[in-house]
């Protein structure tokens, strides 16, 4: 077996349904992953099943946790990158201020550090994808939710107490829809994929015409952004005006971020992005419009490229740029 002499580090993306974990170098590539479901139990069962998702990727890779340098993991919620507690997350009800960090560095040995996704998202585009380069940018996943991470002078911003990044619950409208976090009018609240599957299913039960139910079996429940693009891609009126009202609201999100960070690059990450130009059209449109003119005609927006990837090797740059402290 080749010796390998690369600072190697560990990335897990722990999500609502599956961990992901990868052995990566620091060029970004993945030596070896391994996948398990997220299991639904305590905390402890939680702590164990990630050692033992890590451990055969180690094993895959060829090297023991003695050849890690350390270890990054990205979950959705709050949590303090310092300490390694994860407040709270969305996806996983029995976590809640539990010290992550601290557990797997004593079940591996190696030290680690503990994210927001979307945060480290963020650095995997810095470090591997559509932000290398780049010093000052901001990162958005706009998906059934809607998070983000900044990069402020080649780091990732984390705040004073480890929580910065959650543009998504940024007000957009003082009076509008409420949002999961407590909030009402947040911008996921009116522009990410659920928001725009609730407006779906409000117009179809008031009488719209639409296409959208053909794709969604005939049962509005099932109604979600993809069906709505289905329906878009078919011409349907509705569906593309629904679209382009959640550019709308996109737009003014980020003509805020553009007037109070000045990035020069934003990236646009997560399973809307997908719809392309009838989604951002309408989004840039707005940012310029709601922006100042010379600091909007700074930035430069570009597709995230890390994909389903973003998650692990984000939480593998995390790891990256923790230990260079
Ligand atoms: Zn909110």
């Amino acid at each position: 077996m080749p010796k390998n002499t690369e600072p190697l580090v560990l990335g897990i993306d722990l999500g609502g349904t599956k961990i992901l974990t990868a052995v990566v170098n620091p060029q970004g590539k993945i030596l070896s992953q391994d996948y398990c479901p997220t299991p639904a139990q305590d905390y402890p069962a939680l702590v164990q099943c990630i050692l033992k998702s890590a451990n055969r990727a180690l094993k895959q890779a060829g090297i023991g946790a003695s050849g890690l340098t350390a270890v990054g993991i990205g979950a959705a919620g709050l949590s303090d990158p310092e300490k390694g507690i994860l407040f709270t997350s969305p996806h996983l009800p029995q976590c809640r201020d539990v010290p992550l960090g601290d557990d797997i560095a004593q079940g591996l040995g190696v030290k680690t550090y503990v994210t927001n996704d979307a945060s480290a998202a963020a650095l995997g585009e810095f470090y591997f994808g559509a932000g290398r380069g780049a010093h000052n940018f901001i990162y958005i996943t706009i998906s059934t939710g809607i998070g983000g991470g900044i990069i402020i002078d080649d780091r990732l911003y984390t705040g004073s107490s480890g929580t910065a990044g959650e543009v998504g619950h940024m007000t957009i409208d003082a009076n509008g829809p409420p949002c999961r976090c407590g909030n009402k009018g947040c911008w996921e609240a009116l522009a990410s994929g659920s928001a725009l599957a609730k407006e779906a299913r409000r117009k179809i039960s008031q009488g719209a015409q639409t296409a959208i139910l053909d794709y969604a079996d005939g049962n509005i429940d099932k109604v979600t952004a993809e069906t709505i693009q289905q329906a878009a891609e078919r011409g349907d009126a509705l569906a593309e005006e629904l679209i382009a009202r959640t550019g709308y609201y996109f737009g003014i999100g980020l003509a805020n971020l553009i007037n109070i960070f000045n990035p020069e690059l934003i990236i646009i990450g997560g399973g809307l992005s997908n719809m392309g130009d009838r989604l951002l059209k309408p989004a840039f449109r707005v940012a310029e419009e709601r922006s100042f003119r010379q600091t909007c005609q700074k930035v430069r927006f570009a597709r995230a490229e890390l994909g389903a990837n973003s998650g692990v090797l984000g939480a593998a740059a995390y790891a990256l740029q923790s230990t260079k402290k």
